[in-house]
Order: structure tokens, then C-alpha cells, then sequence
């Protein structure tokens, strides 16, 4: 065991050197590598084939300029990326993020994660991930429009069905892929459609890949609760997020029985007591691209507070469904104390390593990120499917599809988990059985 953790803190340190300040890509691998002394003690023949360090090199980086012009006539450069991480099982697959914070470190991290998550899902599908530091914030349909075309003239070159096939992440949704979708077909002459998905319904987009992401998590938490006799029912949640993935986890908590008192976005937080009024949100969000505030104008019991903490207010489970290290250490230990018994992530990423060290030693049960907002991607991989096949399935018959691929995913987490001596770390869990799968791959390809 010492040498196989001295193998993998070398490796560590080596991904350090090799990407200096990318702060997001070392926390993101650090969390898999810190699961995976266990894999190398029982499967020698993968550090023998340098399997990790491959894995932690993206096959390909690619770096383009984003020129556009505003509704002013001003000209824009954004900067656009795309990190084709790993193809060991499948086309490159993951989603694209248009957000200021963008830069080459937070595609790593993200392109990263996708690997494991895609290998998670059963289905065959690589790893990448792409975006902007464009900020979509107060942009008019044109200047959207006019940025994805643009985008869109570089990207095209690198993507295809059976190459890349990207998607929707923070800031792009269904109408920009839509937008992207028209401008790869005006440039190519061909109407692929399975070259990006969470395409619209009317143009070879799948049922139930815009609830996927949150129907997922909140049926991976069941899975959770389930395995210990508990349910959703009667249970206070804490939603953070107003965007798609919080939306719908919204919607399948109150399904299921449970109440969700809050929801938040970047400005503040909202707590509404009788739960909150999904369609009122969605109005707010979605169509007319408002802020969360606005919420109290029209349920007037609710309260607002501008840039509270959402995580100080008491419940059962927490759905942390907006963004990146969104859960610090003090908010993990605020959760606990306050008598939080289950976390599912559906944002990428979003414990710091000390909230996922509380989580651990409370023995709550915590489903991360790669496994329990793995629906999204399982679902875009579903709409793969059905443009491959020319075919388009019933939102009954794919959600049943989604629902399995849930259940699936968390007993494979909880089995490997058992199998490799830490029954209930789902964080392990999902790291080894994601690596497994891909390092398996890797072998069978060769070097
Ligand atoms: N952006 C989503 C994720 O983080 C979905 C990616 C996709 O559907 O390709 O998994």
C-alpha cells in the first residue's frame, strides 16, 4: 500500500507541474486519485501501463478565438474551448459552459469528471467538455445568436457524431444548441444530428433531456434514501440553482413527496415555507430571464434575502444543483449540525474537499456529482440513440430508460464501494467503478 500511494502522489504532483494554476483540474483530480490506491494494489497491470497518467492528459486541447459582433456594433473576442479528454469508450461527450468564470482550468476539471461520470452511465460515450468566458448576462437574442454562430465557425471543424458531440451546460440551453445546431448544418451541408444534443424536440431532440439532469439526481437520492428504508416523503430540501438542473429536481421532489422550501441564484436566496411554486420559477427563469427576487413579488409569503447562504437554512437533504465549490467546509458543518441526512449533487463538482470530509465523517449519505447528476449525459446519450436509429421515443418510455440507468448507477457505486472495504462512500464508489470501466478500455486499445 505506501509504494501504491507514493505512485499516485507522484502523479499528483506531476499534474500539478503540468498545469500550473489550474486550481478546479487539481481538486478534480485529486478527489479520483485519493480513491484509487485500493484499484492499483488489486490491478498492478494498470500503473504497469501508466493507465492514471494517461488519464489525466486530455488526448486533445483546443483553444480558438470567439469574434461577434453587439447590437451597438461594437466588436467582442471571447475566447472558446474544447478539451476532447478521452475516447477509450466512446465519441467525446460532454456539455459546453458559457460563463465569465470560464478558462482553460475549470474545462479540465469539468472535461475531467465527464469521463468518469460517462463511464458511470453504462453507455458508450467519452469524455470532453467545452465552453466560453462569454457572459450571456443581459445579452439580447441577436447578440446570443450572432456569439453561438460564431462559436460555431471554429467548433464545427473538430466536432461530428462520431468524433465530439457536445452539449448544454451553465448558460447554454436550448436555444443556444439550437443556434449552434443551425450554423454546423449551414456550414457542412449536413443535417447530423446526433452531432450535439439537448437539441429541441422539433429538430431531433429526445423527451426528457431537459428534466434529465435533475429527475437524475433526485432518483439517485432515492436510490440512497432507499437502501435505508427512508424516502423523499414529508422531507424539507434545500434546491440551490434556479437553472435547468434545479428546476426539475425541484419538480421530482415535490413528486416524490418532498417539500422544497428554497431555491437561490448568484444574487440571493429565496425561502418559501409552502414549497416553492416551481412554475412561478420557471416563469421568472426560463421565459422571461429574470432574477430569483422577483419571486416575492408574486408570492407574497415568500422571503428574499440578497446574497444570504442557503445552506443555513434547515433541512433533511440538500441538492446543491448551481455551480462549482458552491458547499464550503462551514456549510457542510452548518448542514450537519442543522440534521441534513443526504446530499446529492447536481451541479459538477460543488463540495470543497473539506464539505466532502464533513459529509464523510458524519456518515451521511453523500452522492457526488459524477454519479448523481449523471442523468443528463445518460439522457443525451439516449438522444444519440434515437438520431442514430432516426427513431423518437415516448417521454414515459425514456424516462423509464433514465430512471434504470439511475438505479443502475448507484448499485454499481454501492457494490464497488462494499467490494473495495468502504460500504457506504459513494465517492469511491464512483471513482473506481468509473475508472475501472475506462482503464479497462484503455488496455484493450493499447497505447
Ligand atoms: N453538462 C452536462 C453534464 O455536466 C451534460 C453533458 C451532455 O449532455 O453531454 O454532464
Amino acid at each position: 500500500m505506501p509504494d501504491v500511494r507514493e505512485t499516485i502522489e507522484t502523479i499528483y504532483q506531476q499534474v500539478i507541474t503540468r498545469n500550473p494554476g489550474e486550481t478546479e483540474f487539481h481538486q478534480a483530480v485529486n478527489e479520483v486519485l485519493e480513491s484509487l490506491s485500493v484499484v492499483l494494489v488489486k490491478y498492478p497491470e494498470y500503473a504497469d501501463q501508466r493507465i492514471i497518467e494517461r488519464i489525466c492528459e486530455p488526448e486533445r486541447q483546443i483553444i480558438f478565438r470567439v469574434p461577434w459582433t453587439d447590437d451597438k456594433g461594437d466588436i467582442h473576442i471571447n475566447r472558446g474551448f474544447r478539451v476532447e479528454f478521452n475516447s477509450a469508450l466512446g465519441p467525446y461527450k460532454g456539455g459546453l459552459r458559457f460563463h465569465p468564470s470560464v478558462y482553460l482550468g475549470i474545462i479540465k476539471f469539468l472535461g475531467f469528471e465527464q469521463i468518469f461520470k460517462n463511464a458511470l452511465t453504462g453507455l458508450p460515450i467519452g469524455g470532453g467538455k467545452g465552453g466560453s468566458d462569454f457572459d450571456p448576462k443581459g445579452r439580447s437574442d441577436g447578440e446570443i445568436m450572432r456569439f453561438c454562430q460564431s462559436f460555431m465557425t471554429e467548433l464545427y471543424r473538430h466536432i461530428g457524431q462520431y468524433t465530439d458531440v457536445p452539449a448544454g451546460d451553465i448558460g447554454v440551453g436550448g436555444r443556444e444548441i439550437g443556434y449552434m445546431f443551425g450554423q454546423y448544418k449551414r456550414i457542412t451541408n449536413r443535417y447530423e444530428s446526433g452531432v450535439l444534443t439537448g437539441k429541441g424536440m422539433c429538430y431531433g431532440g429526445s423527451q426528457v433531456r431537459t428534466e434529465a439532469t435533475g429527475y437524475g439526481t433526485v432518483f439517485f437520492v432515492d436510490e440512497m434514501l432507499k437502501a435505508h428504508k427512508d424516502g423523499f416523503e414529508g422531507k424539507r430540501v434545500l434546491v440551490s440553482g434556479s437553472g435547468n438542473v434545479a428546476i426539475y429536481a425541484t419538480e421530482k421532489v415535490h413528486e416524490l413527496g418532498g417539500k422544497v422550501i428554497a431555491c437561490s441564484d448568484s444574487n440571493g436566496v429565496i425561502i418559501d415555507e409552502k414549497g416553492i411554486n416551481l412554475e412561478l420559477v420557471q416563469q421568472l427563469k426560463e421565459v422571461e430571464r429574470r432574477r430569483i427576487k422577483d419571486y416575492t413579488k408574486y408570492e407574497t409569503d415568500a422571503r428574499y434575502i440578497e446574497k444570504g447562504n442557503i445552506w443555513d437554512v434547515p433541512c433533511d437533504i440538500a441538492l446543491p444543483c448551481a455551480t462549482q465549490n458552491e458547499i464550503n467546509t462551514k456549510d457542510a458543518k452548518t448542514l450537519v449540525k442543522n440534521g441534513c441526512i443526504a446530499i446529492g449533487e447536481g451541479a459538477n463538482m460543488p463540495t470543497s474537499p473539506g464539505g466532502i470530509k464533513v459529509f464523510q465523517d458524519a456518515k451521511i449519505l453523500y452522492g457526488p456529482g459524477k454519479a448523481a447528476n449523471a442523468g443528463g449525459v445518460a439522457t443525451s446519450a439516449l438522444e444519440m440513440q434515437q438520431n442514430a436509429s432516426r427513431d423518437s421515443w415516448t417521454f414515459e418510455y425514456t424516462e423509464e430508460r433514465l430512471q434504470q440507468i439511475m438505479k443502475n448507477i448507484h448499485r454499481d457505486c454501492f457494490e464497488t464501494a462494499e467490494e473495495f472495504g468502504e460500504p457506504g462512500n459513494y465517492v469511491m464508489g464512483a471513482n473506481v467503478a468509473g475508472f475501472i470501466r475506462v482503464a479497462d478500455s484503455m488496455m484493450a486499445l493499447g497505447v
